[in-house]
């Protein structure tokens, strides 16, 4: 007998490519080839030290019991506080704690739209968005980020003449994975003007703040900071960026009140509550000193400069410098022209044959055809490495 058939919901789900590139990498270590690991969105810095003893502390005196579903009070208390910090006009009820970002992800979109509303979602963008829209019963309609001037930029017109009477919600992400696009407050304004207008949720992806680079204390505007938007808007945030918390696995989101029981139903029917003591270690990178928060984007700045500017001497690719998060989204197109390959064929053969990991730019939909999307978020002298292997890689394919 053979087995029952599977789900056809299984064939609209995405996956993040970068995983898979990791995959492929590491089967290249493992045969003591030398690789450039530029392929993941994760920062070399360590967990903050006072997060990780915090963490230890509390497995040790066995905090590990089911826990209150929306948050331990006082990681939402201080969450809050740091929400306030950020203009956003937010109470405790307005506070949820999560396993990771990509969850919140998921619980935002079953919350906000119906089976067979349409959800703006950008393209370029994060390959997990469609994904969360399908699995919610939505359909995805793409609006463009696009190269304007040298410089990455949303097109707000296309957002406006996308909207149908089906369009329930925008999906935004600022710092925007992978250009960088950071979305200025009269930016956030207009989003809020076009939502408002056409009475959409506005899902806003923010994991990337505190990595914006235009502004003194790293921190993007918040589209829950717009006056009168924070009742239509989901705030998608963690501790996997900026905290450079990857592996606990903590995220959290600013929601609606209107819509605070209906989180913590969403949280109830999934995962019941995140681990007590790894929300103690988050509580400690919260309320602990944000110096390594500082180091982290400043060193990431720095890292930011020399590698944009390696890229942009390799012939044949042309990187915009991104004013936020950590990728250099790399034109690699004029290289593709004198060498007769795609984007995913150039991936292959920079990984196997140069050691170089990158993500295809066609990894955050078909507007990233002709892009290759490099972390920057590891250690100098490997990104000076990267480089000379690109130029290498450069001179061999390009001819
Ligand atoms: N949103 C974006 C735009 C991301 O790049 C990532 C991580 N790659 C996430 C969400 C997921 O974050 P988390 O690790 O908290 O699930």
């Amino acid at each position: 007998m053979t087995a029952p058939t599977k789900a056809a919901r299984l064939g609209t789900l995405a996956i993040e490519g970068a995983f898979a590139v990791a995959a492929a990498a590491r089967e290249l270590d493992l045969a003591g080839r030398e690789v450039i690991h530029l392929e993941l969105g994760q920062p070399d810095f360590p967990s903050p030290s006072h997060a990780t003893a915090a963490g230890i502390k509390a497995l040790q005196a066995d905090d590990a019991k089911y826990t209150a579903p929306a948050g331990l009070p006082e990681l939402r208390t201080a969450l809050l506080a740091y929400a306030r910090g950020r203009g956003i006009p937010a109470e405790l009820e307005n506070i949820v704690v999560t396993s990771a970002a990509k969850p919140m992800l998921q619980y935002a979109l079953l919350a906000a739209i119906n089976p067979g509303d349409e959800v703006l979602i950008p393209n370029i963008g994060f390959p997990i968005y469609p994904s969360a829209v399908r699995l919610a019963g939505g359909t995805e309609v793409m609006y463009p980020i696009e190269l304007v001037g040298g410089r990455w930029q949303v097109n707000f017109e296309a957002i406006e003449r996308s909207i149908t009477p089906r369009t329930r919600a925008i999906v935004l992400n600022s710092p925007h994975n992978p250009t960088g696009w950071t979305a200025t407050r009269e930016e956030m304004e207009r989003i809020g003007r076009i939502a408002t207008t056409h009475n959409l949720w506005v899902i806003s992806d923010e994991i990337y703040s505190g990595l914006a680079y235009d502004y003194a204390d790293g921190s993007s505007p918040s589209a829950a900071a717009v006056p009168g938007l924070i009742d239509r808007t989901i705030i998608i945030d963690g501790f996997s960026k900026r905290w450079s918390m990857t592996g606990w696995r903590l995220g959290f989101g600013i929601v609606p009140k209107a819509l605070y029981t209906d989180f913590v139903a969403l949280i109830i029917n999934n995962t019941s509550c995140t681990p007590p003591f790894i929300q103690r270690g988050g509580l400690a990178a919260v309320e602990g000193s944000q110096d390594v928060v500082h180091a982290l984007r400043k060193s990431l700045q720095e890292r930011r400069d020399r590698f944009v500017r390696g890229l942009n001497s390799v012939p044949g690719m042309k990187c915009a410098v991104p004013s936020g998060a950590f990728y250099g989204f790399t034109d690699v197109r004029e290289l593709l022209a004198k060498s007769g390959l795609t984007t995913q064929e150039l991936q292959t053969r920079l990984l196997q044959e140069f050691g170089i990991a990158g993500c295809p730019g066609t990894d955050f939909g078909v507007a990233g055809e002709g892009f290759v999307r490099f972390s920057f978020a590891t250690a100098a002298p490997k990104l000076d490495r990267g480089i000379e292997l690109l130029k290498e890689a450069a001179k061999k394919l390009g001819g």
